[in-house]
């Protein structure tokens, strides 16, 4: 008996603390009675563990609350420089490696181009040297690398951190992604997808707040997609949600690099542009009264609606958060789309069905990156 009311004391002490270090992490700067009130636990507790995560460097002081009777209370802040987080994402041609601190805000960033002829782990080699430069460029802050999040803009599976096909070559199949990362970091890292990341990261910070179901739609170059039901990220049985730009919408479309005919990313990305313009260019064209452009982004726009009204009817999301390369194509896009799905949806259904573009610009995914280490070692309430 006494041993196992020893261990419930160690979990009941092991879960408040858990609960301070949250609640510090997200209402910081906050005073102990704050604390008090926000945890609901009393104050000789929070004493108690407060010696310990202070000893631990993971809150520092920040002089005094203004108060309009009596003493004014010592305020908390969660130390913002306490350690710095990595985060990697893997695209065809290019791979971003940056550095946040605790609040996923970026103090380093840095790209890599590569072909897909280049040998995948030579390639890795390449980014871990990369991921060195930034921790060492940002030692002044910390020198403590609490983990590493990585996006791929690929099929992953889940039980291995397998990834598969970036690109279509298939030197790029079962690239063990995760192996490579623990074997040359000791650190904690997690693997998922880009359009994963990037809803765990419109979640915390952007346009996801608050909102248990949604769809990110990561569209640039292709189609990926991250679900967020009932608040938390929904893989599959093995990972595989999500790969939602190879719908077919069009069985006589073009042709895709799949190999099938008309799926939804053809018709809906910046694949649809003729001569391999990008998104970029063809908005510029539009804006300058371009006749051309500006249908051939309409056209875009009025896919995506297509495909979405589907994704509304199987899934009933809240809100539908349009990311990555095509933000820049604003008005140019959503326009199209919104009427689209005015068109397609039940009036009751479009309602009550939000779309629109990412809170963090084109930011969602790296946050998402940082924010996978954050919420497991601040004890956050797990989205992923
Ligand atoms: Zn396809």
């Amino acid at each position: 008996m006494k041993n196992e009311n020893g261990l419930s004391q160690t979990l009941i002490k092991e879960s408040n603390k858990r609960k301070i270090i949250r609640t510090l992490w997200e209402n910081s700067p906050v005073s102990r009675t704050g604390l008090a009130y926000l945890t609901g636990l009393n104050k000789a507790t929070i004493t108690n563990l407060m010696a310990e995560i202070v000893a631990e460097g993971m809150v520092t002081n920040v002089g005094q609350q203004k108060s309009s009777a009596g003493r004014s209370p010592n305020l908390i802040m969660f130390n913002e420089n306490y350690g710095i987080c990595a985060g990697v994402l893997i695209r065809p041609h290019i791979i971003v490696a940056s550095i946040s601190n605790v609040f996923a805000k970026i103090l380093w960033q840095k790209d890599f181009l590569y072909s897909e002829k280049d040998d995948p782990i030579d390639v890795l080699q390449e980014v871990a040297s990369m991921l060195r430069e930034g921790v060492a460029a940002c030692s002044e802050i910390s020198t403590r690398l609490l983990g590493i999040g990585i996006g791929t803009a690929s099929l992953l599976r889940q039980s291995d951190d397998m990834m598969y096909a970036v690109h279509s070559t298939t030197k790029w199949y079962n690239v063990p992604i995760g192996d490579f990362f623990r074997q040359n970091f000791k650190v904690p890292i997690w693997v998922d997808t880009v359009s994963n990341n990037a809803i765990v990261g419109e979640k915390y910070f952007g346009a996801a707040r608050n909102i248990s179901n949604a769809v990110f739609l990561s569209i640039g170059n292709g189609i990926g997609g991250g679900l967020l039901i009932n608040g938390h990220l929904y893989r599959g049985v093995s990972g595989f949600a999500g790969d939602i730009g190879h719908f077919v919408v069009d069985p006589n479309g073009p042709q895709c690099r799949c190999g099938k005919r008309g799926c939804w990313e053809v018709m809906a990305s910046a694949l649809a542009l003729s001569g391999g313009t990008s998104l970029d260019t063809a908005v510029r064209e539009a804006e300058s009264g371009n006749v051309a452009y500006i249908t051939a982004l309409n056209n875009i726009g009025q896919n995506i609606g297509r495909g979405i009204a589907n994704l509304v009817r199987v899934l009933n999301p809240q809100k539908i958060i349009l990311g990555g390369d095509i933000i820049v194509a604003g008005k140019w896009v959503m326009n199209p789309c919104r009427t689209e799905l005015q068109t397609k949806l039940w009036p009751f259904v479009w309602e009550s069905t939000q779309v629109e573009f990412a809170g963090l610009g084109k930011d969602s995914a790296i946050l998402g990156c940082f924010t996978r280490v954050i919420e497991q070692l601040f004890c956050l309430e797990k989205v992923a």
